[in-house]
């Protein structure tokens, strides 16, 4: 049996894994991401690979890792991660270094594309897009059966489009009018206190949002949506709009056959964030609409696509480039 390790790096998070080229994960270990420096964050990493891979080390083929930020995809190092405050660590290098197998550093959506395409939804279609809504928006884009890189590897950076000509609120990477700085779980709070201060109805939301004693999150926003209150309708109804016009210029952009959601705000409020999206973007987008989906694979869309991006069957028919 041929394994692979994945690791999926997040804002607040480490999950690794073992798995098998179907995709299936087997061993599984997470834990919050080491604040500090690089050097400290490269040896946790290394830790969880071992400990997943106990015992089978010998059949390890290679290492997948799926980081959140702005990664350099031939150094294979995460160049900047707005969330966990990582700059310029050469995980690759350290990772080969320290196991002598070979390792890959995508784009955390990127690696999410890669199983979308190889067992999620869009087996057998080779024009696809996933897109994740949580803490940031990412996406991983697939066209003509195989992963766009660009230049560094970031050909896919939809949730710093600006989607805003105003540039009304400032993003995570300090950008203005950034997509993910209005409708992402890190993103909508912000919206929300903006759009508070032209709404007049009665809410309790904006009652929270004036008295300003503590930041509201996104999951309050939501619930408040599901018992009815005006104001969070509003914010949820306007955020969906957004959605729906940044997803059609991707539409307009890649022309996917698919689209499939993932992410933590995506996969816990499917009805209020994908259901909209796939009701709009037939009225929005140029190119012949795509199916609009939520990705089956769930919260473990990255990790999967790290431990199958380790294959070197698998990377080299959808990343050839690399
Ligand atoms: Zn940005």
């Amino acid at each position: 049996m041929r394994y692979a390790v994945g690791l999926d790096i997040g804002g607040s998070w480490i999950r690794g894994a073992l798995g098998d080229q179907s995709g299936r994960l087997s061993r599984r270990s997470v834990q919050r991401v080491v604040q500090g420096s690089g050097d400290r964050f490269v040896s946790q990493a290394i830790g969880i690979i071992k400990e997943v891979s106990i015992g089978v080390a010998n059949d390890v083929e290679g290492i997948g890792v799926g980081a959140a930020g702005r990664i350099d995809i031939r150094r294979g190092s995460i160049e900047f991660s707005p969330h966990a405050s990582l700059s310029s660590v050469p995980l690759k290098d350290a990772i080969e270094a320290e196991f002598s197998k070979p390792a890959v550093v995508l784009n955390d959506c990127v690696a999410a594309a890669v199983a979308e395409g190889v067992v999620g939804a869009g087996k057998g279609i080779g024009n696809l897009v996933y897109v994740g809504i949580g803490t940031g928006i990412g996406a991983g884009i697939m066209v003509d059966g195989r992963i766009l890189l660009g230049k560094d590897g970031n050909a896919h950076e939809v949730g710093h489009m600006i989607i805003d000509l105003e540039g009304r609120l400032e993003c995570n990477c300090g950008g203005k009018g950034h997509w993910e700085a209005y409708t992402s779980g890190s993103g909508i709070p912000k919206y929300a206190k903006y759009l508070s201060n032209g709404f007049s109805g009665v809410s309790s939301l904006v009652d929270i949002i004036k008295a300003g004693g503590k930041e509201i999150e996104a999951k309050e926003i939501f619930t408040a949506a599901y018992e009815g209150d005006p104001f969070a309708e509003y914010v949820i109804n306007e955020a969906a709009g957004i959605n729906a016009k940044a997803f059609a210029n991707i539409v307009n952009l890649y022309d996917p056959e698919l689209i499939t959601v993932g992410g933590g705000l995506a996969l816990k409020n499917p009805s209020l964030t994908v259901l909209p999206i796939a009701e709009m973007i037939p009225h929005l987008c140029f190119n012949v609409p795509p199916r609009v989906a939520l990705t089956p694979l769930g919260e473990d869309a990255p990790l999967v696509g790290a431990v199958l991006s380790a294959f070197d069957s698998v990377r080299s028919e959808l990343i050839p480039q690399l």
